[in-house]
C-alpha cells in the first residue's frame, strides 16, 4: 500500500496549540465518554468500501495528509451532538460531521479543512426511529445505511414497502439524500422524498423542520412543508447544520417489475436515443432514473483490470474495448440503456411496447434477451439496484487500474441530444488529453440527466493522481463556459465548481455567505464545504 507505513507527524487543528487542543480532548471525554473521542495518529489504513477507514479520505486525489481530522468523536444523541458543537465553539476548533463516510468519490470521511474534528455520527447514532405501514414512511438516524432500512422492512414482514437504492448500497440513507445523491427507483430524487429534518445549529441549538416544529403533531413525515418559509433547502451541501433526525417516503411496492436493456451501435447514436428518450421520461413511460452507459464501464463493470483487455500505454484503444465486448454475452454496441418496468405484467408490457417501438428507430439497437445473461453480468445488479435492493458489484469497475480510486465530473443537462453530444464531447476531449479512459454514465432524472463521468485512477500513482485532477478542472471549467454546472462534488472541487454558480457577481454566494456567518459567528461547522468560507476563514488562502 502506498501509505499505511509512512510515519506520521501528529495532525491538530488550524490557529490551536497541541497542549491546547490535547486539554480541549480531555474535556470532551468527560462528555462523551473516553471511547468515543479518538485521535487521528495512527497510520492511515485504506481498508475497503465495507471496512472504510473514517481517518482520511480512501480515494485520495491529493496528498492523503492533506484532508484529515485531527480527531474523531462518536456522540450517541442530539444532546451529545449539541455538546460537541459548544465545544466546538468555545474552542473555535473547526468541526466536520459525516453520517457514515462512505461518500467516494466526493471525499469518502474526510473533512475539508485539515486538522477539523470529524463528528461521526453513524457509529452510535444508527436507529431506525419509525417505519409507518401506512404512510409508507420512515423516520431514521444518520447511522442507517440502506442495507440497514432494507433489512428491517423485510424482519418486519412489510412486503408492502420498498426502499430506494443509489449504485452502492453501504452508505447513509440521510447522509447520501443531504448530499442530494440519487437511487435508480421511481424514488430516485433522494432529497426530494424526505420529509421533516431534526437539526442541531452551529450555535447549539435543535430544531425540527416542516411540520415538526408543531408539538404533537402526526405529519412529520408526510408533509414536508410547515408553515413560513420552507428552511430544509439550506441544510442540504451546505455546513448550516447537523442533521440528526430525517423522515423519507418509501415507495409501495409496485407488484411487479422487469429490468431491460438496450444496446445501440455507435457512439453517434447518442443524440438520437436521447431525443428518444426525453419524452418517454417526462411522460413516466420511462419510469426510473435510468442509466445510459457507455461500454467501456459495462466491460469495466466485469471486475477485471484494464490489462485483461490491452496492455500498452494511453488511452485503451476502441478497437480493443469492442473485440472485447464483442466476446461478452452483451455482445458489441457503445451505448447500453438501463431501465426498468413496474407494475403488474399488463401495465408493464403496455409501456414496454411503446419503449421497445421507440428505442428501435435507432438503427442497430438490439433488447438484450436477460434470460440470455449469467448471475454476475452488469444487468443483474442493475436490476436490483432498480428495484431497490441494495448491492455492491458496482464497485467492481475500480479494479480497472491498479489501487484504483475513483472520482467524479457530475455535470447536469436537459435530456437533449445536443446537450449530451456536447458535454460527452468535451469530456473525451479532456480524457485524451490527460490519457484517461472514459467510463461516461447519463442517470436520466425527470426533465435533466445527471452526466457522471468517473475517473478512475491508480491513487498510488501520484502523476496519475494529478492528472485525474486536472482533467477533472479542466472539465469543469469547459462545462461552465457553455453554461452547465456540477450537481456534486468532491471537497478539493468546492471552490472551483461554487465559483462557477457566480451570476450576478456571486449574489448567491454572497447569501450563501450572509447565513453562515449569522448562523454560525465562530465559522466552526465544516468551513469551506461546499464553497463556503466563514468570515474567519474568507480570502485568507484556504480556498483552493
Ligand atoms: P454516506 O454515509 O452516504 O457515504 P457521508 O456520511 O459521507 O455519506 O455524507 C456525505 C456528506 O454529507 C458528508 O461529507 C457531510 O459533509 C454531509 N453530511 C452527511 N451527514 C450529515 C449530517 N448528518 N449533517 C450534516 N451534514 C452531513
Amino acid at each position: 500500500k502506498p501509505h499505511s507505513s509512512r510515519k506520521r507527524l501528529p495532525v491538530i487543528p488550524p490557529g490551536v496549540e497541541e497542549p491546547v487542543f490535547l486539554d480541549a480532548l480531555e474535556e470532551l471525554r468527560k462528555h462523551l465518554g473516553a471511547d468515543n473521542v479518538e485521535r487521528n495518529d495512527k497510520p492511515l489504513k485504506d481498508g475497503w468500501y465495507m471496512e472504510h477507514p473514517n481517518t482520511h479520505d480512501m480515494m485520495a486525489i491529493v496528498d492523503d495528509e492533506e484532508l484529515v481530522p485531527s480527531a474523531i468523536v462518536y456522540p450517541g444523541s442530539t444532546e451529545e451532538v449539541q455538546q460537541v458543537v459548544l465545544w466546538a465553539n468555545r474552542h473555535k476548533i473547526p468541526i466536520f460531521p459525516i453520517s457514515m463516510g462512505r461518500n467516494f468519490g466526493y471525499g469518502g470521511a474526510a473533512p475539508r479543512v485539515r486538522g477539523s474534528v470529524v463528528i461521526d455520527l453513524g457509529k452510535r447514532m444508527n436507529k431506525i426511529l419509525d417505519i409507518s405501514p401506512e404512510d409508507c414512511t420512515c423516520l431514521i438516524e444518520p447511522g442507517v445505511s440502506y442495507f440497514a432500512l432494507y433489512n428491517e422492512i423485510k424482519a418486519r414482514g412489510y412486503e408492502h414497502l420498498w426502499i430506494d437504492v443509489p449504485d452502492v448500497g453501504g452508505g447513509s440513507v440521510l447522509g447520501n439524500a443531504v448530499d442530494r445523491g440519487v437511487g435508480y427507483t421511481p424514488y430516485g430524487d433522494h432529497w426530494a422524498c424526505h420529509s421533516g429534518l431534526e437539526v442541531v445549529l452551529p450555535t447549539g441549538e435543535v430544531i425540527r423542520t416542516g411540520m415538526g416544529a408543531l408539538p404533537g403533531n402526526n405529519t412529520w413525515q408526510t408533509f414536508p412543508y410547515g408553515f413560513g418559509p420552507y428552511s430544509d433547502g439550506i441544510f442540504s451541501q451546505s455546513n448550516f447544520g447537523i442533521v440528526t433526525k430525517m423522515g423519507m417516503a418509501l415507495m409501495p411496492n409496485p407488484g411487479g417489475y422487469e429490468s431491460f436493456m438496450y444496446t445501440f451501435p455507435n457512439e453517434d447514436d447518442l443524440p438520437d436515443l436521447i431525443e428518444i428518450i426525453r419524452p418517454l421520461r417526462i411522460s413516466n413511460i420511462l419510469e426510473n432514473v435510468a442509466q445510459l452507459r457507455h461500454i467501456t464501464q459495462t466491460l469495466a463493470s466485469r471486475g477485471k483490470p484494464r490489462s485483461a483487455y490491452y496492455t500498452g500505454s494511453g488511452i485503451i484503444p476502441e478497437e480493443a474495448i469492442h473485440a472485447a465486448a464483442a466476446a461478452t454475452p452483451v455482445g458489441d454496441c457503445t451505448w447500453i440503456y438501463y431501465g426498468m418496468a413496474y407494475g403488474p405484467p399488463h401495465i408493464r408490457q403496455y409501456k414496454l411496447s411503446i419503449i421497445d417501438a421507440e428505442f428501435k428507430r435507432v438503427a442497430g439497437a438490439r433488447r438484450i434477451d436477460p434470460s440470455t445473461l449469467p448471475p454476475d453480468e452488469d444487468f443483474w445488479a442493475r436490476d436490483r439496484v432498480a428495484a431497490g435492493v441494495p448491492d455492491i458489484q458496482e464497485l467492481r469497475w475500480v479494479n480497472w487500474m491498479p489501487n484504483g480510486a475513483h472520482i467524479a465530473f457530475s455535470p447536469v443537462s436537459p435530456i437533449r441530444g445536443a446537450d449530451a453530444t456536447r458535454l460527452f464531447a468535451l469530456a473525451k476531449r479532456r480524457h485524451d488529453e490527460f490519457g484517461i479512459d472514459i467510463f461516461p454514465v447519463f442517470c436520466v432524472g425527470l426533465r435533466e440527466m445527471h452526466l457522471i463521468v468517473e475517473i478512475v485512477f491508480d491513487r498510488a500513482d501520484p502523476a496519475r493522481r494529478r492528472a485525474a485532477l486536472d482533467c477533472l478542472r479542466c472539465m469543469i471549467d469547459d462545462a461552465a463556459a457553455y453554461g452547465y454546472g456540477e450537481y456534486r462534488t468532491h471537497l478539493v472541487l468546492m471552490d472551483q465548481v461554487a465559483g462557477t454558480y457566480n451570476w450576478n457577481d456571486g449574489a448567491l454566494m454572497k447569501f450563501n455567505e450572509k447565513l453562515k456567518d449569522a448562523l454560525d459567528p465562530n465559522g466552526i461547522l465544516a468551513p469551506g464545504r461546499c464553497g463556503i468560507w466563514p468570515k474567519r476563514y474568507r480570502n485568507r488562502g484556504w480556498e483552493m
